[in-house]
């Protein structure tokens, strides 16, 4: 139990045994499926099985979706300061229960104890700005508007609505989005990746024990069985998904087509720009852990270096030498700065897209295929891959690797980078390096991409900006949090109203509004 129990034991314990199973959480306890399919859990750092996710039904869709329909009833109705109550004691068992979640996370995931934490940090920030609900949702009015006439306007919940999440943020990206429809008073209904479901659970206690009532935060563990059943259901009002484009683009369209408010984040392909005039080993820096940080398994990693040619060579010497020394081991192992990819297919996915590097011309500088680290060798490690002189044509270029793999493309000056970013189908992130202020300017005015970093490797929006990408990076017309968020979870209305005096005339049949 301890790989997906909150219990104050630690969730590293050696003693963990391979016979538990991850459940859903419906209406505020965990319930076991109606079925009996489920898949394995591993700790990808060993490669052992560590337990089992249960894989829910269409019917235990309908149980959660009744369940957070009756609860967002009265949740709904709850004043803003209650609300707001319970997010911030929410708040504060988030930051006591950090270093037990930060072990399950890595346990499951594979990233270092410190990104792990990371992680967490970025999400806690999102229930800080929930945390601020009563300002945040404070309506608009126009005394007198029209003689004797007053209108005004509020935002109102949905009712219930889901989350669909990827395995490479298990608590961040639900945090991303759980907190704000909470707070503007939904119900929220998750599914998390079945790679590492334990994270959700452990939230799942944390909001009750935060008081939050039960049926407002439940957890259907799953894969596309459930995925379709929360995209057909009637009473799911919006969806909010994070995961790959080709997914992405799918419960868009569906959930669309079912009359739903959606959101769907897909992949990315970030290039970070290192003009000649850079800081070259501030550049090398930042490039190195935002390509290798998380084994690269972020939809910010910076995957692609466009390099202005003049420095080329010099940045790709002080790239190698960094990438090499780059600590890789398991996630809870001290010092580790890298941990494995999350399976065994994504480990031969990624190191069959390098094959493909090497065979299509591409120039390997440093190669992480048959990575062995010394005590894990059965675990899913790639090793941080560096190759240069690649271009929009090769593969690796043109798939999201999402795997320890920098590309380096080399460019004549910023005109041929701001084009290289602009063709590539993805917009999500992406960097300057420069020292330039009117380099810079030209540069994040002219690129096509959602996020901009000047300077800054993973430029994540913090949580009172919204996050969100252009083109293949976003489906739907709404970021995530801050004040989109707010927007993607509540509907308007307005109010115009008048109390008419005792002795005033008979009214106009005319449609008039005189002012
Ligand atoms: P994924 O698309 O495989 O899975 C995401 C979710 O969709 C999971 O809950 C999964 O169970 C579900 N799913 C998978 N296949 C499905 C199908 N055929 N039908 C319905 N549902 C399905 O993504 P992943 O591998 O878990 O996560 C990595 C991907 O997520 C990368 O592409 C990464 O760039 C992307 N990502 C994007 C952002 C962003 O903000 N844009 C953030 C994090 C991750």
């Amino acid at each position: 139990m301890t790989a997906t129990t909150p219990t104050t034991s630690a969730p590293t314990d050696s003693t963990a045994t391979a016979s538990t199973t991850v459940t859903h959480w419906i209406d505020g306890a965990e319930r076991a499926s109606t079925g009996d399919a489920e898949q394995p859990v591993f700790d990808p750092s060993t490669g052992e099985v560590i337990g089992a996710v249960a894989l829910g039904s269409v019917d235990d869709v309908d149980t959660a979706v009744a369940s957070a329909a009756r609860a967002a009833e009265s949740w709904g109705q709850l004043s803003l300061a209650k609300r707001a109550g319970v997010l911030f004691r929410f708040r504060e068992l988030l930051v006591a229960h950090t270093d037990e979640l930060a072990a399950l996370v890595s346990r499951e995931h594979g990233k270092t104890i410190p990104d792990a934490k990371g992680e967490i940090g970025r999400g806690l920030e999102v229930v800080e700005f929930a945390c601020g609900i009563p300002q945040l949702l404070k309506g608009e009015l126009s005394d007198q508007a029209a003689t004797g006439i007053d209108v005004f306007s509020w935002r109102e919940p949905l009712g219930v609505v889901a989350g669909i999440t990827p395995f490479n943020f298990p608590v961040m990206v639900p945090l991303w989005m759980a907190p704000v429809a909470i707070a503007t008073g939904n119900a929220f209904v998750l599914k998390p990746s079945e790679r590492d479901p334990g994270a959700s659970l452990f939230l799942a206690r944390l909001w009750q024990r935060a008081g939050l009532p039960d049926g407002v935060f439940s957890v259907v563990q799953g894969d596309k069985v459930v995925v379709d059943a929360l995209l057909h259901h009637p009473d799911v009002a919006a969806v909010s998904f994070v995961g790959s484009t080709p997914i992405a683009r799918y419960v868009h369209d569906v959930a669309a087509a079912q009359g739903k408010r959606v959101q769907a984040l897909g992949g990315a392909k970030n290039h970070g720009v290192v003009l000649a005039d850079a800081d070259l080993d501030d550049a090398a820096d930042q490039l190195v852990a935002a390509a290798y940080g998380a084994a690269g398994e972020r939809c910010m990693a910076l995957s692609v270096a466009v390099v202005e040619e003049s420095v080329a060579d010099a940045l790709v010497e002080r790239l190698a030498a960094r990438a090499r020394s780059v600590k890789v081991s398991a996630g809870d192992q001290p010092g580790a700065e890298m941990g494995p990819v999350i399976t065994a297919a994504a480990k031969a996915r990624i190191e069959g897209l390098i094959d493909s590097a090497e065979a299509e011309g591409a120039t390997l500088v440093v190669d992480g295929r048959g990575y062995v680290v010394p005590g894990y060798e059965n675990g899913f490690f790639v090793g941080p891959t560096l190759v240069d002189h690649v271009s929009p044509e090769h593969t690796v270029y043109e798939e999201e690797v999402f795997g320890p793999v920098l590309d380096v493309v080399r460019v004549s000056g910023l005109a041929e980078a701001i084009e290289v970013v602009n063709a590539n189908p993805y917009g999500n992130g992406t960097a300057i390096f420069t020292a330039s202020g009117e380099a810079a300017r030209t540069f994040r005015r002219g690129v096509k991409v959602g996020m901009v970093g000047v300077n800054v490797p993973i430029p994540v929006p913090v949580a009172w900006h919204s996050f969100g990408g252009w083109k293949d990076s976003l489906f739907g017309e709404s970021h995530v949090y801050g004040p989109e968020g707010i927007r993607f979870y509540t509907r308007g209305k307005v109010v115009t109203q008048r109390w008419p005096h005792r002795d005033a005339g008979p009214a106009a049949v005319s449609f008039h509004f005189s002012g």
